[in-house]
């Protein structure tokens, strides 16, 4: 059964890293012909739609997916490129499952970039920046994204620091309690300060360094900010953050596109 028939309004979505066009040829590496095969339990003739990060959402046909890999043909565009808000999140990494979460629900809530930092209390000194990204793209495709956040290397917080980009502000979730609640920092920002990049900044499960803190709250591009009485772990404290923010100040006025695109199905059908 195709996947897009109607009763199935979840669309087998990919991620490609090659141009998407009318007519297009796209070759699957055998990963994602295996993907397509037994995981999506789709075949030759089956319908996807496929996005690359910068052409729009297209539709494609499965012309071959075998043990060598596989090859789809791409016909029509559904949706027109569009960018996600200028946001990262920089966060401590964790261990592994709560790690794969955060990518995970970070890409699902809209971030541009992940960034990991190492903190003064950070215990992970290592980052599979290749797993981090796996999980990004795979989320990607399930969110209906038209993009997959970048996936940064890991840097210490001195040299994120130093290297910042002066424009872009970094709200940092601070547990001491110091910051006013976010909901009241976002709330309050003018317009110009809302179309500006952001970063959201969540420290390690030990927390913050009592110097770090200092360092952190005399920058003038940090907003320290609280997120409650309750101390969060920090994945919770990520998704808190970001889903405050893209709230007050990103993109949740708008709705899926998922309904505009229900509505065009119908019209076309009762004309
Ligand atoms: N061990 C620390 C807590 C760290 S929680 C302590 O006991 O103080 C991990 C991170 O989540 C923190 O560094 C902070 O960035 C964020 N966080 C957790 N709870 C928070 C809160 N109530 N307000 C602001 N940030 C919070």
């Amino acid at each position: 059964m195709a996947a897009d028939s109607e009763d199935s309004p979840r669309q087998a979505r990919l991620f490609v890293e090659t141009p998407l066009q009318e007519a297009a040829i796209v070759e699957l590496d055998p990963d994602r012909a295996h993907y397509l095969r037994h995981v999506l339990r789709l075949g030759n003739g089956d319908a996807v739609t496929l996005f690359n990060g910068a052409d729009g959402e297209w539709r494609a046909t499965i012309e071959a997916a075998g043990k060598r890999g596989g090859r789809l043909s791409v016909s029509t565009q559904i949706r027109t490129q569009e960018s996600e808000p200028d946001l990262w999140l920089v966060f401590a990494p964790i261990k592994r499952a709560r790690i794969d979460f955060i990518a995970e629900k970070a890409t699902e809530l809209g971030v541009a970039a992940l960034v990991p930092v190492f903190t003064r209390y950070t215990a992970m000194t290592r980052v599979n920046v290749e797993r981090l990204r796996a999980n990004a793209i795979e989320a990607a495709e399930q969110t209906e994204r038209l993009s997959v956040p970048e996936v940064r290397e890991p840097v210490t917080l001195e040299k994120l620091l130093q290297d910042w980009p002066g424009e872009r502000r970094l709200l940092m979730a601070d547990e001491s309690g110091a910051g006013q609640p976010i909901a009241v920092s976002l709330g309050g920002l003018d317009a110009a300060a809302k179309r500006q990049p952001w970063a959201v900044l969540i420290g390690p499960e030990g927390g913050f360094h009592r110097d770090e803190l200092d360092l952190l709250r005399n920058l003038d591009f940090v907003t320290a900010v609280g997120l409650g009485p309750r101390i969060l772990r920090a994945d919770t404290a990520a998704l808190a953050a970001l889903s405050c923010w893209q709230a007050l100040v990103g993109d949740w006025e708008r709705p899926t596109p998922r309904l505009a695109l229900d509505y065009k199905r119908r019209d076309a059908k009762e004309r």
